[in-house]
């Protein structure tokens, strides 16, 4: 198996995130990355540099106006007359977010401080100097692993960072800034008629889902910690299915808070059997480990046997597969967490490293 990472995806260096009514530490540190950089290092896997693809494949799947404003938001932001530290939104406008509207029209205020609020969905995405260009490059890895499954290879990892499953259309969030599961799906399209996407972070893949959401090439189904009480709050509902010719492609599997391995692999059977009806000719996994019991975002307990075990039934679909790193913010146990996916996933024999649980 390839993987593929650029340097400068460590270059964005967030500084805030407001949580539960407080400006927070941020998550996405780029330790982080280092530990899955360790983790692939331990697997002996070898890490390529992607190509510089620019933004075309960007454009795929996000709105030109939105693109210029990430592109620019940091510039623009430093002709304020007192700018804060990073571009971060202070408006939130008005917003339709119906589960089937794709778009909107462009911001029509032509003020940073306007666009910020409504480029930017949370307060979770700030945008600092390097932001667009390690969004970018994260972009290209995604582009790059496609690729090679698109070429051939049956499997590619794309560690991606930052992450991207939140992302819409034309909207921030949640720590991410481009869609790269998104991305590779539009990738993988240009040769294969059907893709599911399956996402496993302990977040609803909110960006993802209204993205392919009025679609029936691309099925899209997410495991999560129930949004009545979680981020993204306002999508990952069940009764979520699908809109148009999209109708029946959406599957959302929403958990209780504290939900551990067992009850969780029964509902990811149930994602695997609806995976295997659409019988697609590929698949995108959106590798999420925050669903880890060790996770200090979050609430679900699952373990890196757990991990393990996914990895092994994803395998026997036997379809080419992408998988694009998502979340996972114990910087102490993501390692091990990628560790015993890909040992999993690639029928390694484990290393003997930890499998933490608390
Ligand atoms: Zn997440």
């Amino acid at each position: 198996m390839q993987a593929y990472f650029a340097p400068e995806q460590m270059a964005h260096d967030p500084k805030q995130f407001m949580w539960e009514g407080r400006l927070c530490d941020p998550k996405d540190v780029a330790e982080r990355t280092q530990a899955l950089l360790a983790a692939l290092r331990t697997l002996h896997i070898d890490v390529h540099e992607p190509d510089d693809y620019g933004v075309t494949p960007a454009a795929a799947v996000h709105a030109s106006d939105y693109l210029a404003f990430l592109a620019h938001a940091y510039e623009e932001w430093q002709t304020l007359s007192n700018p804060g530290m990073e571009v971060l939104g202070s408006h939130s406008p008005y917003y339709n977010a119906r589960v089937e509207s794709l778009a909107r029209p462009p911001c029509p205020s032509t003020s940073i401080v306007a666009k910020a609020g409504y480029y930017l969905s949370d307060l979770s995405s700030p945008i600092g100097p390097h932001t667009y260009t390690s969004a970018l490059r994260s972009t290209h890895s995604a582009v790059a692993a496609a690729r090679a499954v698109r070429e051939g290879a049956s499997s590619a990892y794309a560690l991606c960072r930052p992450s991207g499953h939140h992302v819409r259309h034309d909207c921030a969030a949640g720590f991410c800034y481009l869609n790269n599961g998104a991305i590779a799906v539009a990738q993988l399209r240009e040769k294969f008629a059907r893709i599911a996407v399956l996402d496993i972070d302990v977040h609803h893949g909110d960006g993802t889902q209204q993205i392919f959401y009025r679609r029936d090439d691309v099925l899209t189904i997410s495991l999560h910690a129930d949004p009545i009480d979680y981020y993204p709050f306002f999508t990952g509902y069940a009764s979520e299915t699908g809109h148009g010719a999209g109708q029946g492609y959406n599957l959302n599997l929403p958990l209780p808070r504290g939900t551990e391995d067992t009850v969780w692999l029964a509902h990811f059977a149930h994602a695997l059997e609806r995976v295997r009806t659409y019988k697609p000719d590929a698949l995108v996994i959106a590798l999420g480990f925050d669903a880890h019991a060790q996770d200090p975002l979050g609430v679900l307990d699952l373990s890196n046997e757990c991990f393990r075990a996914v990895a092994a039934q994803i395998r026997q679909l036997s379809l080419p597969t992408v998988l694009v790193q998502e979340g996972g913010y114990a910087v102490d146990h993501i390692g091990a967490s990628l560790t015993a996916f890909l040992e999993g996933f690639l029928e390694r024999r484990p290393t003997g490293l930890p499998s933490p649980r608390r």
